[in-house]
């Protein structure tokens, strides 16, 4: 069995003051969860709706789950009584329909925007022009059951760590642009969540507040 115990602390170790760590556990079972739970882990990243509704059904309450996937719409409801934060959001309407969820469920969810700047078409995300109009129309001042609370992003599934680097500065160079034009007065807009278990140390050079990491805590999935 892989050990996720020392894993776990091995990474935790290593990781600045003002980085917080998402322990990625899709795909992983409750038992891996459980140990990094013991290890004092509060923090799970999830991407699959029902994979997590299920967890979070069976592991202990304090736990604050992150949605870090993509999220379709007709799923918010799942999770929205729960959920933490979504931490990918990549579109107007998806924002939308978890305002609305969050709303009947008397909650306020945090968010974080999810931005495109990889080279991959696979990936989601605001390009940073669309995410710029999104934010100047304002339609999401008017949202009380969200709060967005940062930016989101995956660098490109490459070994040159020059591209991977460039691309994280992209988005920390583009966050200071939105946080001053729109978040100025707004401390709780803070995140810069970037940095999985290949290119986190990059990214936390690259001014990360926030690592995902599943593979180098919990070993490989098993699909
Ligand atoms: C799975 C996933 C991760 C973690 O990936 P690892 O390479 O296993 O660390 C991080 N972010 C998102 C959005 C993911 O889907």
């Amino acid at each position: 069995m892989f050990d996720v115990a020392s894993s776990l602390q091995r990474i935790k170790s290593t990781l600045p003051e003002g980085v917080e760590l998402i322990a990625v556990s899709k795909f992983h079972p409750n038992e891996y969860l459980e140990i990094a739970y013991q290890q004092g882990q509060r923090v799970f990243g999830e991407s699959h709706v029902q994979e997590l509704t299920a967890k979070a059904k069976t592991l202990p309450t304090d736990i604050q789950w992150h949605f870090i996937g993509h999220l379709q719409t007709n799923k918010v409801k799942y999770i929205a009584p729960f959920i933490t934060m979504i931490g990918a959001v990549d579109s107007l309407r998806l924002l939308h329909e978890i305002n609305k969820q969050a709303l009947k469920n008397n909650r306020v969810i945090e968010v974080l925007l999810e931005l495109h700047i990889a080279e991959e078409e696979t990936k989601y995300g605001f390009r940073l022009d669309e995410c710029r109009q999104m934010l100047e129309e304002g339609e999401w001042r008017e949202m009380k059951g969200i709060h967005i609370a940062g930016l989101m992003m995956m660098a490109s599934n490459t070994d040159n760590e020059e591209q991977i680097r460039q691309e994280m500065m992209i988005a920390a160079d583009f966050f200071d642009e939105v946080k001053e034009k729109f978040f100025a007065n707004d401390p709780q807009f803070r995140e810069r969540s970037w940095g999985m278990s290949d290119d986190y140390p990059i990214a936390i050079a690259c001014r990360s507040t926030m690592v995902r990491v599943g593979t180098a805590i919990f070993g490989e999935r098993i699909y």
